[in-house]
């Protein structure tokens, strides 16, 4: 099969016949191979009904309901799992994206030699209360990451299949599929201006506070890339030095009283901070021993991203 064309949905009911049409108007004149599979996301309105409806009409078509909701990254990982495609295009469900940018991303990944590339929405048709903070975390995003995309957050992204099948989406980690790309080793990651439009039925599912839960997100997915598998490297060296710092102040002040019998040495703020330093040092220590206890027994600990491998290898 060419393509997987993956739409996570929360009510949109309105957008889906149309949608679907679109799609298949545009798989039929290039003659691909595809699925459609319409991740319902616990809605509340007629979509599963309208889902059921289409697949009827179309065998290219499946859908999968979700029994709440549980946010757009679910959707996506469970799309994912499910995707049998060569090529694996994820698209909004509110025709904000444009099904006719399809047949240029496929070919992109099948013949530009991109592991994943990703939407630009370089004019978007949204107000500016969305976009002024977009640009502000896409900024940060770049930043932290290191990848050079301008909108990391677009809906329509195109990927290689071995790559949606070696990331795990969760939480809210839609907003950070290529970084999460990146990690797994993929490094051909391309972007394509793609046409945006207004969103005709239903409205945003997402208000202001995506930005904070974005930006905490992006704290976690930065650090849990950096330490999951070795904890003790921060939390032990913190821990270690403030120790030390503690230690010699402790033992600076243990002299003055002692030796050159000064009075008065535990009235110092300094006494203070040396034991404050010992007791929070020995602390992170702790954590980052437990830690790396933890990450030692962890399910995943030695789940590496194994690209390929000689024929005569056994298993
Ligand atoms: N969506 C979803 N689960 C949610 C919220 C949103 O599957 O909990 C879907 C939604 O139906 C749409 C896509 O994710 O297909 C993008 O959402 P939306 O258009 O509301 O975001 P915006 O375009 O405003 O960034
Ligand atoms: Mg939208």
């Amino acid at each position: 099969m060419d393509l997987s064309i993956v739409i996570p949905l929360y009510n949109e009911e309105e957008s889906l016949p149309e949608l679907t049409a679109w799609i298949d108007r545009v798989m039929q004149q290039q003659k691909f191979t595809y699925e459609v599979l319409l991740i319902d996301d616990g809605s509340r309105d007629d979509s599963w009904k309208v889902i059921n409806r289409l697949a009827e009409g179309n065998p290219n078509l499946c859908g999968i309901r979700f029994r709440r909701n549980h946010g757009k990254a679910a959707a996506l990982n469970v799309g994912f799992r499910h995707a049998s495609g060569d090529v694996v295009i994820t698209m909004d469900a509110d025709l904000q994206d444009s099904p006719d940018e399809i047949p240029e991303l496929y070919r992109m990944i099948k013949e530009g030699g991109y592991d994943m590339v990703s939407g630009w929405k370089k004019h978007r048709k949204d107000p500016l209360s969305k976009t002024i903070p977009t640009k502000l975390f896409n900024w940060t995003t770049r930043l932290m990451s290191g990848i050079r995309l301008h909108d990391f957050n677009c809906g329509l992204k195109a990927y290689k299949q071995a790559v949606v099948k070696s990331i795990e989406v969760y939480g809210e980690m839609h907003r950070y599929i290529p970084y999460l790309v990146k990690k797994a080793g993929f490094d051909e990651i391309g972007e394509k201006v793609v046409h945006h439009r207004e969103r005709k039925y239903g409205r945003t599912k997402y208000g202001l506070d995506r930005f904070f839960k974005g930006f905490l997100d992006l704290i976690s997915i930065s650090f849990v890339a950096r330490f999951k598998q070795r904890p003790m490297h921060l939390f032990g060296l913190l821990g270690t030095l403030l120790f030390l710092a503690g230690f010699v102040i402790a033992a600076w002040l243990a002299y003055g009283r002692f030796v050159q019998q000064i009075y008065g040495m535990t009235d110092r703020p300094l006494f203070f901070f040396g034991l404050l330093a010992m007791i929070l040092g020995t602390q992170l220590f702790i954590a980052g021993f437990l830690g790396e206890m933890i990450s030692r027994s962890a399910p995943d600990r030695n789940r590496y991203h194994i690209e390929e491998k000689t024929k005569n290898l056994n298993g």
